[in-house]
């Protein structure tokens, strides 16, 4: 991963491309990369965004740490036959408009949370089966997880995104402020509602394409399951889904169209949760004959929190208590706590998990109560191919931004100003080939399993301007927009660009070539991929299942139909923008 080729100048790595979010709450450092020249940098104003803009800013002064700037530029067009192609696949997409949005829209009505996608798979796969793709569901011991495939033979693109969504996040979209549709459920407080439409539109339209000139080529699709979680994406390479994949082109919501590549930025993850046992008794009458579970729960967390201080400054490390105990008068007897450690690369994240476990056991030994953990998700820290990324940038520059009318900026302005952020509304430029960035000066941040395929195939990640650029992430703010004709516009542009990236993939070779020129010479040289799971984890496919089971039968009315209403928003009754 140190090697030059992966570093730009200090310079060029201060870049946000604008309000994209993983699976943390805010998605920071890892969208602290665009320019400051962008209208954009003003969103770096926050503490995070200044200290490592302060880091870059004494590492320039030294003279830098990183290698000399290397030069990335998007890849020049291909035959005229190919560029053709891809003009056509283009508008294929716009001629797709109304399915797309449906395919939005629909997904949106579902909002279902990790491991509890039940209705999203089964609509998804069935679009997917009728248009004449395979479909494999349950796949790697995961009820909500599938993949579906199209064609034969090399290569074989996967091409994925994420479907969860975010608790207590439920909102109407369109209406730019708070107002749930259902209070306390779940909601798209992401926009993990628009990927996988996005890349079913793309693979509609290149499957067309090949069917007619006969191009050999296998299309698979996939979803991100629990991505909030970071629950699955590593079981499903421990399963085989990226074995036989030559490139992998995953998307991503965001409030722009962007893509980067190399590594150094945001952090990867294990996440864990300590289950400690001791002996209930009458806490008033024989309390000296417990042992009391939720102690060691606490001592484990003033340990941690005491521990913090001598921790890298690059580490995230955050708590929740899911079992405290019954009720007081009972001496708990069994309690739980939930972690996530998060750091910059592997070795500093086993580090990071050991220094838990060995807390965890003291506080056992403390209260004379035992301890179990298992692991309830994982992630690498990500690492985009090169290659890929220059090319996927030169479709972002053909295909452009989105035309927003007067209503889409209407919303936009009036979110940020309901949350106090600038109003600049929405995207108008499109931001910078991102690079990769010297390991050094990587701040920590949120992760994304999307981590580990990009250190077992060729990767990148697609953004989209599917979202408003401002929003807090993991957020009912976040929803607003996710089923308005901002997003439907965002998905088509994203569509494009996945499309075009496709039949770049498929019709020239060199470019798969240089892919794994990059991957194999210079990503991995010195890292492989080591997967945090071990062969006796499992997925941890009951999570959510309660809150589900009490949403499910209230949010089934609301569930979008597309054979009586246009769109959601009409479905809905509301009228676009609804602006304070
Ligand atoms: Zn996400």
């Amino acid at each position: 991963m140190r090697n030059a080729e992966t570093f730009l100048s200090p310079q060029s790595q201060i870049r946000n491309s604008q309000s994209a979010f993983h699976n943390d709450a805010v998605h920071l450092v890892y969208r602290l990369r665009m320019r400051t020249s962008s209208p954009f940098a003003i969103t770096t104003a926050l503490s995070a965004g200044l200290a490592l803009l302060l880091a870059v800013s004494v590492a320039a002064q030294r003279g830098g740490r990183g290698a000399p700037p290397v030069p990335s530029t998007p890849t020049p067009p291909g035959p005229q036959h190919v560029e053709d192609l891809k003009r056509e696949a283009a508008a294929d997409v716009d001629s797709m408009r109304v399915m797309t949005q449906q395919m939005v829209d629909q997904v949106f009505s579902f909002g279902e949370l990790g491991f509890q996608e039940f209705e999203t798979s089964k609509y998804l796969t069935g679009v997917l089966e009728k248009n004449g793709f395979k479909v494999e569901r349950g796949y790697a011991g995961v009820p909500t997880a599938w993949f579906a495939t199209w064609g034969s033979g090399k290569p074989v693109i996967a091409i994925g995104s994420d479907i969860d969504d975010i608790p207590q996040a439920s909102q109407k979209p369109g209406v730019a402020y708070h107002d749930p549709i259902i209070e306390g459920a779940p909601g798209h407080g992401e926009g993990h509602n628009s990927g996988v439409p996005l890349n079913i539109t793309a693979a509609l339209a290149v499957k067309k394409i090949m069917e007619r000139e006969h191009l050999p080529g296998t299309l698979k699709l996939w979803p991100g399951v629990a991505e909030e979680l970071v629950g699955t994406k590593a079981y499903f390479i421990r399963s085989g889904l990226f074995r036989d994949v030559d490139v992998s082109l995953f998307a991503h919501v965001g409030a722009n169209l962007g893509v980067g590549w190399g590594g150094g930025f945001g952090t990867g993850l294990v996440s864990v949760e300590y289950s400690f046992t001791g002996e209930s008794a009458h806490a008033a009458a024989a309390p000296w004959r417990g042992r009391s579970a939720l102690d060691a729960v606490e001592l484990m967390d003033v340990a941690w929190n005491f521990r913090r201080e001598h921790l890298r400054l690059q580490q995230r490390s955050h708590y929740v208590i899911t079992n405290g105990g019954d009720q007081p008068n009972v001496v708990p007897q069994n309690a739980s706590v939930w972690y996530y450690f998060r750091e910059t690369d592997y070795e500093h994240i086993k580090a990071l998990r050991a220094i838990g476990d060995t807390l965890a056991k003291a506080a056992a030994m403390m209260t004379d109560t035992t301890v179990t953990s298992r692991i309830l998700g994982s992630a690498w820290p990500q690492h985009m191919n090169k290659t890929v990324a220059e090319t996927m940038y030169a479709n972002i520059l053909s295909v452009g931004l989105p035309t927003w009318d007067a209503a889409d900026v209407a919303l936009a302005k009036g979110i940020q100003k309901e949350l106090k952020q600038p109003e600049v509304g929405l995207a108008t430029r499109i931001g910078p080939l991102r690079g990769g960035q010297d390991p050094e000066l990587n701040m920590g941040g949120p992760s994304d399993d999307i981590g580990d395929v990009s250190w077992v195939v060729p990767t990148v990640t697609l953004g989209y301007p599917a979202n408003i650029p401002n929003l807090p992430g993991h957020n009912w703010a976040n929803a607003i927009a996710s089923a308005t004709p901002i997003a439907h516009k965002g998905v088509t542009a994203g569509a494009k660009v996945q499309a075009m990236t496709i039949i770049d993939m498929l019709m020239r070779p060199e470019l798969v070539q240089g892919a794994w020129d990059y991957f194999r010479n210079i990503q991995t040289k010195d890292q492989k991929y080591i997967p945090f799971i071990t062969d006796a984890d499992q997925p941890a496919i009951t999570m959510n299942a309660k809150i589900l089971d009490r949403y499910r039968a209230e949010m089934k009315k609301y569930y979008y139909d597309p054979t009586k209403y246009k769109t959601y928003l009409e479905q809905l009754g509301i009228t676009y923008p609804t602006v304070r």
